[in-house]
């Protein structure tokens, strides 16, 4: 990376140093699971003098998608994100309101036809022509129709803007539906969370701008690098899981004791997202939800967030865990059927799948003689 370029951001990252800036884009490209051989290419990428222009319209939505991104406790990600980009229309952080609004929308998009990125944060509602999200006199469909023609790449943010979220949630009175599903045959990065992780839109946004291409995306448009994995498997409660050690109750010893949330609701089983790995706000360890004691309720999931009740048991999908997590020895041991030893006679009997839902109907009571733990056995 150039000095030059490092000191046209310099000003606006509050004091962080060229070296820290280098172990920062070394950290992007290991999350993006890339080589740290590719540093420098994000390096050179995020101090470019072109800024690519980015539209982002709301629909939909509580604006929480915007405030992950512009509240983080460490400065530094808001101010990147507003330095890499030039953020020529956003409804909440627009100086402008009434028809320079409108008319900073249009010359922008005009300008700059086939290079800006579109991002769309809140549902789409379809019911009755659109009419329940009105912004400047137009529906929110034909605004983001109008804009996704133009646009060089289209990312949906948040789980409304994903799959519905919220305003899809039964009986969905607005027709509400996400980006993939109202531009059909278009390709739409989804960044689902309710609220979504920031670093998984910044390592997006920052893939584009360095390789001119957006990273591989599974079957719902989730980059592959922050959804290709359960939650469950990378969770830190999962030993006790796989000892079977449950908090039954919000409150009682196992709660207290940092036990599986299995019982209590916890949709990690059937969730995919990094959220245990990169947490949520910068300040340190458990920052997510399971790791402050709530159950994660699957708000990157279609089907699962908004949709299925909070309390309902998880589908068991994946026993392994991850290799990276040791065995919690609280001298207590469970009744529940471990995750080890599911795997081990799914193994045996050639279905290690089975061994998932053998282990689901073992954990899925919920009487007591399944409970948290089960001292003096
Ligand atoms: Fe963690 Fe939830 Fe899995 Fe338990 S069920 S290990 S709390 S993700």
């Amino acid at each position: 990376m150039k000095t030059k370029n490092f000191d046209r951001i310099k000003a606006r990252l509050n004091g962080v140093s060229r070296r820290d800036f280098m172990k920062y884009c070394t950290v992007m490209a290991s999350s993006m699971g890339l080589s740290s051989g590719v540093a420098p290419q994000i390096a050179e990428a995020l101090t470019q003098k072109k800024r690519p222009p980015v539209i982002w319209l709301h629909g939909q939505e509580c604006t929480g998608c915007t405030e992950t991104l512009l509240r983080p406790s460490h400065p530094t990600l808001e101010n990147l994100i507003l330095d890499i980009i030039s953020l020529d229309y956003h409804e909440t952080l627009l100086v402008g309101a009434g028809h320079q609004a409108e008319e900073a929308l249009q010359s922008s998009m005009k300008a700059n036809a086939g290079k800006f990125v579109l991002v769309i944060e809140g549902a789409i509602p379809l019911k009755d022509d659109g009419i329940y999200c009105m912004i400047g006199g137009k529906t929110f469909m034909s605004m983001v129709e109008e804009a996704a023609d133009k646009a060089a790449a289209i990312i949906a943010i948040g789980s409304c803007a994903a799959w519905g979220g919220i305003p899809s949630a039964s009986p969905n009175p607005t027709g509400a539906v996400g980006a993939p599903q109202f531009l059909k045959g278009k390709t739409v990065v989804t960044i689902p969370g309710c609220p979504p992780n920031p670093y998984n839109f910044l390592s997006t946004v920052v893939h584009f701008l360095t390789f001119g291409k957006l990273p591989a995306l599974d079957a719902k448009g989730r980059p592959k690098f922050a959804y290709g994995r359960l939650i469950h498997e990378n969770c830190e409660r999962r030993p006790h899981f796989d000892a079977g050690r449950f908090a039954l109750q919000f409150g009682d010893e196992g709660h207290r004791q940092g036990y599986c949330l299995y019982k209590l609701g916890c949709k990690g089983p059937e969730t995919h997202a990094n959220c245990p790995d990169i947490l949520f706000n910068d300040v340190g360890g458990n920052t997510w939800p399971v790791g402050t004691g709530h159950p994660c309720f699957g708000c990157t999931e279609e089907g699962i967030g908004f949709n299925k009740p909070l309390h309902a048991l998880a589908e068991i999908k994946n026993p392994t865990p991850s290799a990276a997590l040791s065995p919690i020895d609280t001298g207590k041991k469970g009744k529940g059927m471990s995750g080890g030893s599911a795997a081990l006679v799914g193994g045996l009997a050639g279905a290690a799948v089975g061994a998932g839902a053998v282990m689901a109907g073992k954990v899925g009571k919920t009487d007591d003689s399944c409970c948290s733990s089960s001292e003096g056995e």
